[in-house]
C-alpha cells in the first residue's frame, strides 16, 4: 500500500507529461479554469488601486477574486505593489495557491492566505489583505475593534484574532505556507474580518466591491475608534441589531462608492 501511495503522484505526473502538448504551463501546473468576463478582471484591478486611493494597502498588501466558473480556482496580481497593478500581473491559481501559468513571474509569499480562505469559505468570492495602519494597534491591543458608526455595522459581529504563535511557534509573521492560512481561516472562521496580531488584518466578501468596501470602513472605524477613546469618558457602540441593520441596508447601496472609487481608480494614470 505504502508502495502505490508513494508511486502514484509521479505515474500522474507521467500521465500530464504525456499528454502535454508543446507551449503548455508547466509540468503538474493544475489546469486554467478558462478565461472570464474581462469586467471581473478591470475590477479586480480596480480594487488593488482603490484600496491604495483609500489607504489600506501601500507597497504591500493584496485583493484576490474567485474564477466565477471555478470555485477551485482564483485570481491574485504577480507581486506588486498594488497601485502598479494591471490586467497582464492577474494570475490563476488553485486553492492550493499554485499557479496555472507562472511563466517566470515573482508571487505574493502570503498567496495562501486567499488559496485556504477560499477552501473554508465557499460563500467568499474576493479576499483583501492588508497591513491597513489604523487597524494594526487592535490586533496589539486588549482593545476589542468595535462599530462605532453605521458604516461599519459588519464589525458587530464580532472580530477575531489571528495568533501566528499559536500556529506557527516563532515566525516572521508572515502566512508564507498553507498550514499558516488554514489556521487563519479557523480564526476568522465565518466572519467578515479577522486582525492579525503584529501583522495587519484579512477582510472578506461576497464581490469585489463588498470586500473592498468592509476593507475600507475597518479602517475608517479604527481610526474614529481611537479618537472615541482619546476623547474620554465612555462610548456607545452600536448594537449587535443595529448593526446587523445597518449592514444589511448598506450593502444594498454599495454600488454608490463602488462606482466613484473604480473611476477616479481607473482615470488616473499610473505613478
Ligand atoms: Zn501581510
Amino acid at each position: 500500500m505504502a508502495y502505490f501511495l508513494h508511486r502514484a503522484p509521479s505515474l500522474l505526473l507521467y500521465a500530464t507529461r504525456a499528454s502535454m502538448a508543446p507551449g503548455s504551463p508547466a509540468l503538474g501546473a493544475p489546469a486554467s479554469a478558462g478565461p472570464v468576463d474581462p469586467a471581473l478582471i478591470e475590477d479586480l484591478v480596480a480594487a488593488n488601486r482603490i484600496l491604495a486611493d483609500q489607504g489600506v494597502v501601500d507597497g504591500y498588501g493584496h485583493v484576490s477574486v474567485r474564477h466565477p466558473k471555478n470555485p477551485e480556482r482564483y485570481f491574485l496580481s504577480r507581486s506588486l505593489a498594488p497601485e502598479l497593478v494591471t490586467a497582464a500581473d492577474i494570475m490563476e491559481y488553485d486553492l492550493d495557491s499554485n499557479p496555472v501559468d507562472r511563466r517566470g513571474r515573482t508571487m505574493y509569499l502570503e498567496r495562501f492566505i486567499h488559496g485556504e480562505i477560499y477552501k473554508a469559505r465557499p460563500e467568499i468570492n474576493a479576499i483583501v489583505h492588508s497591513h491597513s495602519p489604523a487597524v494594526v494597534p487592535f490586533g496589539v491591543s486588549n482593545v476589542p475593534l468595535r462599530p462605532l458608526y453605521h458604516m461599519s455595522g459588519f464589525l458587530s459581529e464580532g472580530v477575531p484574532l489571528f495568533e501566528i504563535r499559536d500556529a506557527g511557534g516563532m515566525t516572521d509573521l508572515l502566512v508564507r505556507n498553507p498550514e499558516l492560512g488554514r489556521a487563519l481561516a479557523q480564526s476568522l472562521a465565518d466572519k467578515p474580518v479577522a486582525l492579525m496580531r503584529g501583522h495587519g488584518n484579512v477582510v472578506v466578501g461576497s464581490t469585489i466591491p463588498l470586500a473592498v468596501y468592509r476593507a475600507v470602513y475597518t479602517e475608517v472605524n479604527a481610526r474614529l475608534q481611537v479618537q472615541a477613546i482619546m476623547l474620554g469618558g465612555s462610548i456607545t457602540y452600536l448594537e449587535p441589531e443595529e448593526g446587523r441593520l445597518a449592514a444589511a441596508n448598506i450593502a444594498a447601496t454599495i454600488g454608490r462608492p463602488w462606482e466613484l472609487w473604480k473611476r477616479k481608480a481607473l482615470a488616473r494614470e499610473k505613478p
